[in-house]
């Protein structure tokens, strides 16, 4: 395990009402109360922000959101903003997951106006990268993740950079029970991690965390975070359950 901090996140898609997700909140909090080796997230809903605000208050869990837009505000119907989301309490905001790339048209361009607009509310950006099926197969995940870490960072100075968190989550690995090996984890976190000491300086390398995402459950955690450039896990499925992801969070 490396020296960074780690941080264990829970992305709660698109399930739980309020309600639910104030529940699950409250008793995770309560599971987790004793766990201060690693930083500890969920990411509800916009409906749940501030409903899970309020279970997490006095807490060590922090709250996430799941995605922002750029613009500060606007006639962009269905949007929220980066302001929004630190009114209600946010801390992390993920960017650029591989659903919203999939499914609602996510560029690398788009990524990277959402990276700067979080990084001028002084939120913490959890900016997913990751490679298809068929990208690997053609051997081409590094190159893949190599244009996303540039694409999504583009025009940001490493002073900009102090708060960043990357998640590498090979697509083929989400919500399908497949794990990428720690060694195939630990190759691309490297290679992330070389990416980015050549693109700004070995000490923001050092300093960023990266986090791998897909699949994660309590039986393989603790294998992956054993890797020297792991530094945390994103975690869909398995933090729905305050149980199992407590679990997680105490690898
Ligand atoms: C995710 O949503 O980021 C994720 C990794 O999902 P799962 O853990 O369910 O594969």
């Amino acid at each position: 395990m490396s020296e960074r901090r780690p941080l264990i996140a829970g992305n709660w898609k698109m399930y739980k009402t309020s309600n639910e997700a104030a529940a699950t909140a409250s008793e995770l909090a309560e599971l987790v109360d004793d766990a201060d080796h690693a930083d500890i997230m969920v990411a509800p809903t916009f409906t749940g922000l501030d409903a899970v605000s309020l279970a997490l208050n006095n807490s060590n869990v922090s709250l996430g959101a799941q995605n922002l837009h750029w613009e500060k505000e606007g006639a962009f119907t269905g949007e929220i903003s980066a302001g929004m989301l630190t009114a209600s309490g946010v801390i992390y905001v993920i960017i650029g997951h591989s659903e919203r790339r999939q499914y609602f048209g996510e560029t690398d361009e788009t990524v990277n106006k959402k990276m700067r607009a979080a990084i001028e509310a002084g939120l913490r950006p959890v900016m997913c990268v990751g490679e298809t099926e068929s990208e690997r197969d053609a051997g081409q995940t590094l190159p893949v993740l190599d244009k996303q870490v540039r694409g999504g960072l583009k025009g940001l100075v490493s002073e900009e950079l102090t708060r960043l968190v990357i998640a590498y989550e090979p697509v083929w690995a989400i919500g399908t029970g497949k794990t990428a090996t720690t060694e195939q984890a630990q190759e691309v976190h490297a290679y992330i991690r070389k990416l980015l000491a050549e693109m700004y300086t070995r000490d923001l390398a050092d300093a960023t965390r990266i986090l791998y995402g897909g699949s994660v459950k309590p039986a393989n955690i603790a294998e992956l975070m054993a890797m020297e450039d792991i530094d945390g896990a994103l975690v869909g499925g398995a933090s729905l359950t305050a149980d199992a992801f407590s679990q997680i969070v105490k690898f």
